[in-house]
């Protein structure tokens, strides 16, 4: 039993976005990006989110941020209910809770220096007095690798991995207790993806904090995480600790996305499981178990009836997965069908 606080819980989570049509502009339909999410994430721990793109993963980071209001669902961080907050209330929570985007042009004004995009940032949640705020500001930019010779540039002068970093250095402005990292470093390129890493590492040493990590790259999730989440088409269907899901996966689509991670020992070969058709749409999501119209474990049950997060005896605890047939697939009783 984990003894650590927990900071965050994610309940029963939907977010379902509306499609409208006809002469009315009603709405007809709705795409259901997150379909009854839930989930934990402790105080000092990384837990990443991954899947493959339109799983979810990111609408369920905005969803937490309030960024697009979720449907339904709860969600509470460090005690407070923050969907039943008014936006004053929200507004002050967000010092507690940040997010780092891919693409950091899309939250900094471009034709601001980092130092007015940390002066701003410093201003909106009145962390330190603003005789202090300089200071400040040269003290974040030392944190996250830059020196104080940048302050007054504008972000087009900074390469990807540096516009990062005032990314980062704005997120840890505010003194936050969880960062949403999503899809932080899925732009850089490699040696430079390795730099933010680990400063994201020693930075969550160094500041206690706890990390939200989305990524479609498990190469990277492997490397930051503690626990891992995996999504299909706006559900959980495996959760559990790194070691757990990258060693034991226990769902066939969990196994097929490892099976496409190359193997680091020269010689060794591992046999890729290649999924047949594309990700169905959201919009009418299969009935059963969402997967089943790309699963090669298939059954006619599985296209009835959906699937629980469970766990079976010989998984570790904490591990579940969302699969009929786990341990007859683990025992080589039930076999695939291609
Ligand atoms: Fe495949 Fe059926 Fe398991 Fe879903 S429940 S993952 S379709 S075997």
């Amino acid at each position: 039993m984990c003894m650590k606080k927990e900071l965050l819980k994610v309940k029963d989570l939907k977010q379902y976005f509306p499609i409208k049509g006809g002469m009315l502009g009603r709405t007809v339909n709705h795409v259901k990006a997150v379909d009854g999410v839930t989930f934990d994430v402790y105080e000092g721990e990384t837990v990443s989110i991954v899947g493959e793109s339109g799983c979810g993963k990111s609408t369920t980071g905005r969803a937490i941020l309030r960024l697009d209001e979720p449907t339904s669902g709860e969600v509470v961080f460090d005690g407070d209910d923050l969907l039943s907050l008014n936006k004053a209330q929200m507004r002050k929570k967000r010092k507690d809770l940040q997010i780092i985007f891919q693409d950091p042009y899309a939250s900094i004004n471009p034709r601001h220096t980092v130092r007015q995009i940390l002066d701003e940032a410093l201003e909106i949640q009145n962390v330190v007095p603003k005789s202090q705020r300089n200071d400040k500001i040269r003290e974040l930019m030392e944190t996250v690798g830059l020196g104080p010779h940048q302050i007054d540039r504008f972000p087009h002068e900074f390469s990807g991995g540096q516009r990062q970093r005032i990314g980062i250095a704005r997120a840890l402005s505010v003194d936050p207790k969880l960062i949403i990292c999503d899809e932080a470093v899925s732009a850089l390129d490699v040696s430079i993806q390795a730099q933010v890493i680990n400063l994201l590492k020693k930075l969550q040493r160094e500041f206690k904090l706890t990390y939200l990590f989305i990524s479609h790259d498990l190469g990277v999730v492997r490397h930051i995480s503690d626990r891992v989440i995996v999504m299909y088409l706006g559900r959980i269907v495996e959760i559990g600790d790194k070691t757990s899901v990258f060693d034991n996966p226990q769902h066939p689509y969990t196994k097929a996305l490892l099976s496409a991670i190359p193997v680091p020992e020269p010689g060794k070969k591992k046999e890729r499981v290649i999924l047949k058709g594309d990700v169905p749409s959201p919009i009418n999501p299969p009935e059963g178990c969402r997967f089943h119209t790309r699963c090669p474990f298939a059954t006619d049950l599985c296209t009835t009836d959906t699937p629980e997060l469970k766990a079976e005896d010989y998984m570790k605890e904490g591990h579940l997965a969302a699969c009929h047939y786990m341990d007859e697939i683990e025992s080589g009783k039930h076999k695939p069908k291609y």
